[in-house]
């Protein structure tokens, strides 16, 4: 707090309350449209040539970011670690309205598991000066481990909230969040301190869409490519070398065999009669 008085007849003072904000950074990964059609070709997994786009869960993430920011002020930060192909990801994020973006990208991060990919992407966050608040969505769609959230606020020594459906409460100042997890049984209202991760699920929010503003804006902004060397990683700290996980065998699964069967009767009742045995027969019913 600032304080100006001035002498003389009149005396008067100004007080300039420094507004606490949130420096939020949101992690997003590149995957395959829902629609791909995955594959396994000579022991790798391949979606062919089908779009990528930004993993369906971050959007939810980027959405949460963008209105924590509207609300107490403050900027997002949107990181993914990818190949040069993710600055697509990161520039719809910009468009929906994120600040900045770096892409984490290096040869050596090829092959990267959790492991290594939360060892990446902590060591980027920790690149970033007063991050309040790290959002994750809840898994990718094609890792579909769901464990990279927790990994990289292990590696960051920060609370992890996961399946998080609501930011209840959050108080820059007193550092503080309070959000509701969906569980299978109901909600759970967690506290912490600040700085968290999050991970979001889709009920958080309904993510906007990039603005005009928001593209032309990301067609103009420099997405810096930070490297391994940027970030402080080793090579053998990250990809394969530095994976706990290997992938010895992936094969595709047997094509599954279906008969189609159209059941035909006189009337609704006698088809639906028909329809009701053989559910029963089958041991369906
Ligand atoms: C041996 C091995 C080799 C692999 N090789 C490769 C490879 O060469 N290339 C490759 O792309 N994948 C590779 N993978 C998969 C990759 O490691 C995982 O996709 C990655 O660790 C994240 O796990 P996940 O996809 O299960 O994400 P989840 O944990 O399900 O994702 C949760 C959330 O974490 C965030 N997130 C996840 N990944 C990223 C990211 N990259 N950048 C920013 N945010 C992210 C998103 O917010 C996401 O919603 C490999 C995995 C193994 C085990």
């Amino acid at each position: 707090m600032l304080n100006a008085v001035a002498t003389g007849q009149a005396a008067f003072s100004f007080s300039f309350i420094e507004e606490a904000h949130l420096n939020i950074v949101v992690c997003i990964k590149q995957t395959p449209d829902t629609a791909a059609k995955v594959e396994v070709k000579d022991g790798h997994v391949t979606w062919g040539d089908s779009p990528l786009v930004v993993n369906p869960w971050d959007e939810f993430a980027v959405e949460e970011a963008i209105r924590l920011k509207e609300k107490h002020g403050g900027k997002v930060i949107a990181i993914s670690l990818g190949p040069e192909t993710a600055r697509e990801a990161l520039k719809q994020a910009v468009a929906m309205g994120s600040d900045e973006a770096y892409l984490v990208s290096d040869p050596v991060l090829k092959g990267s598991d959790v492991l290594a990919t939360s060892r990446a992407l902590a060591k980027a966050i920790g690149k970033i000066d007063g991050v309040d608040l790290v959002l994750f969505g809840k898994q990718a769609i094609d890792g579909d481990t769901g464990q990279t959230a927790i990994a990289t606020a292990r590696r960051l020594g920060w609370s992890p909230l996961t399946y998080v459906a609501k930011i209840a409460e959050i108080d820059p100042a007193a550092r503080t969040i309070k959000v509701e997890r969906l569980l299978e049984e109901g909600r759970q209202t967690v506290t912490s301190k600040l700085p968290a991760v999050i991970s979001v699920v889709k009920e958080i929010n309904e993510p906007r869409y990039p603005s005009f503003m928001g593209i032309r804006k990301a067609s103009k902004l420099a997405i810096p490519i930070w490297s391994a060397a940027d970030i402080g990683v080793e090579a053998g700290q990250v990809g394969l070398a530095g994976s706990g996980v290997a992938w010895p065998e992936i094969m595709p699964l047997p094509a599954r065999e279906a008969v189609c069967e159209f059941v035909e009767g006189a009337s609704p009742a006698e088809v639906a009669a028909k329809l009701a045995d053989k559910l029963a027969a089958e041991k369906v019913v």
